[in-house]
């Protein structure tokens, strides 16, 4: 095989690895350049999302939520447990399996797609020269037409808490505790510390969430983020606001926290903690000054909103560029670059991306919130729905939470959808679709929903717009 190809991917996180295969489907001599590796030196591809991210986190939370349900739920379906244990090790190690399994599976997909799969650090050169430093230091470069730069992020450290073998930790080192700590702190309220925390809450320890700001989950509508606040803590999160961690200090094991909130200076002991204060792009080492290149203020590489940077040929996607940092929207923009690449026209609906929350219950929204709409003084009407008037919802034990669509007062388009509840990640592609094919509320509350199931709510809450819906106490009587 030559050196030169149409395209190099640099990445194989879920950016870097659709794009690829989306790349090769289409007839691109495509390579996919990725420098992570195993202890053993195998190169391991699948990015932050399968291997330290999305899915081992959703399968500890499985576990857990599993583990509370025994312990806590079975006795309200008369079902007796006896003693229920819990063995930490075992748990890790079904993680462990699904990771590699899923990662093993992209290596399949670009064999059977022919994607060559090149392991090192990729340096974007000038004259879209991709230098890639394999693990043994042996350095080559290649020649593409076109160069994907998918490289992902980083978590972000913070002075007060620098990172301690054991002791205070990042999510990685969050996905792989060997015991359940007793006291746990966590810094920052946003998903990954909410997730992080739901699982060893969820599995016995006592846990402290400490956010800076005074605002619950800002980018979330508000309604949504009050009940959420309240469900956590009634699951036993201490959720303290305005509270600014300033410093730490590890002795024999504890780890002394220091923070300000509005009472003054404050201090707790845990016996782990977790930095949770949000990600940053990773570019270390990606941009020589002649790959022509550029980052915008905040240390993303500058794209538009077809993911091109400044150099002709040469795209970014993922978590490395603008926008929410979300496994779905970089595979969306992966595919999009690839299809153009191909000189098709995708583009990619930034007003659609759904962002969840997985805790319990699980948290989903799309397009526009209350708040945002107030502030872009655009007219809406709201429906909404509590999951208590569902029978399924009901049956299943899981009655907390609501739906709550938000639409155009003049056209009645849905321009949000913002759910807690049961299943909410699932559900929230209903309204995804809706929103792609511009529907209105009305022709979403025409719709016909399986009964019974959960997704009933997402249809009453659509009738609830125009006040017909029929298993609540409409607010809005109207014919
Ligand atoms: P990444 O997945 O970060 O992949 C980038 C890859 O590029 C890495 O493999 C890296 O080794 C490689 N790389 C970097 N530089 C170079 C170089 N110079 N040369 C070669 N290779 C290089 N998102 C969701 O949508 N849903 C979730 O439930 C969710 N849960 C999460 C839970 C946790 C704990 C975390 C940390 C993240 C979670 N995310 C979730 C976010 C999600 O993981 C990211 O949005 C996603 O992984 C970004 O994909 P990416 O392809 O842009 O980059
Ligand atoms: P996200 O970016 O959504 O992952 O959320 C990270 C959260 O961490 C944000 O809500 C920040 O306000 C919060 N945060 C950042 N620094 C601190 C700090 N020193 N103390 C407490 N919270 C912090």
């Amino acid at each position: 095989m030559s050196d030169k190809f149409d395209v190099i991917v640099i990445g194989s996180g879920p950016g870097g690895y659709v794009a690829a295969i989306r790349c090769a489907q289409l007839g691109l001599k495509t390579a996919c350049v990725e420098k992570w590796i195993s202890e053993a030196g195998k190169q391991i591809l699948g990015g932050t999302c399968l291997n330290v991210g999305c899915i081992p986190s959703k399968a500890l939370l499985e576990s857990s939520h599993k583990y509370e349900e025994a312990v806590h739920e079975f006795e309200t379906h008369g079902i007796a447990t006896g003693d229920v244990s819990m063995d930490v090790t075992k748990m890790m190690e079904r993680k462990n399996t699904i990771v590699k399994n899923l990662t093993g599976g992209i290596a399949s997909l670009f064999k059977a797609n022919g994607v060559k799969a090149i392991q090192g650090s990729g340096k974007v050169l000038g004259g879209k020269q991709v230098e890639v430093t394999d693990k043994n230091g042996v350095t080559t470069v290649y020649d593409a037409e076109n160069i994907i730069i998918a490289t992902g992020s980083k978590p972000v450290e913070i002075p007060p808490t620098p990172l301690t073998e054991g002791s205070i930790v990042d999510s990685t080192g969050a996905l792989d505790f060997a015991e359940v700590p007793k006291r746990l702190g966590v810094i920052g309220a946003g998903v990954i510390g909410l997730e992080l925390g739901s699982v060893w809450a969820r599995l016995g320890s006592e846990v402290t969430v400490l956010e800076a700001q005074d605002t619950f989950l800002p980018a979330a509508d508000q309604q949504i983020a009050k009940e959420a606040l309240r469900q956590l803590k009634k699951q036993g999160l201490d959720i303290k606001l305005k509270a600014r961690v300033t410093g730490s200090e590890v002795k024999r094991g504890v780890v002394n926290v220091a923070y300000e909130d509005t009472k003054g200076k404050q201090e707790a002991k845990f016996d782990k903690v977790i930095v949770a204060v949000g990600r940053a792009p990773y570019t270390e080492g990606l941009l020589s000054p002649e790959s022509g290149v550029n980052l915008d203020e905040r240390g993303f590489i500058f794209v538009d909103d077809q993911c091109k940077t400044d150099v002709p040929g040469i795209y970014a996607v993922g978590d490395v560029v603008r926008g929410p940092m979300l496994a779905h929207k970089g595979m969306e923009e992966g595919v999009m670059v690839a299809e153009r690449i191909a000189d098709q026209k995708t583009q990619v609906n930034y007003e659609c991306v759904p962002g969840v929350i997985y805790t319990n219950p699980e948290i989903a929204w799309v397009g526009k919130t209350e708040e945002q709409l107030k502030a872009d003084g655009i007219e809406y009407n709201v429906g909404t729905c509590p999951f208590a008037a569902s029978g399924r919802a009901m049956a299943a034990n899981n009655t907390a939470g609501l739906v709550k669509v938000i639409a155009d007062v003049a056209t009645d388009r849905i321009l949000g959808v913002h759910i807690i509840g049961p299943q909410a990640s699932e559900l929230i592609a209903q309204a995804v679709i809706s929103m792609e094919f511009g529907a209105s509320a009305e022709d979403l509350g025409l719709t016909m929903f399986a009964h019974p199931s959960l997704s009933e709510i997402v249809h009453e809450a659509a009738l609830s717009v125009a006040g017909h819906a029929i298993h609540i106490a409409n607010r809005k009587k109207r014919k």
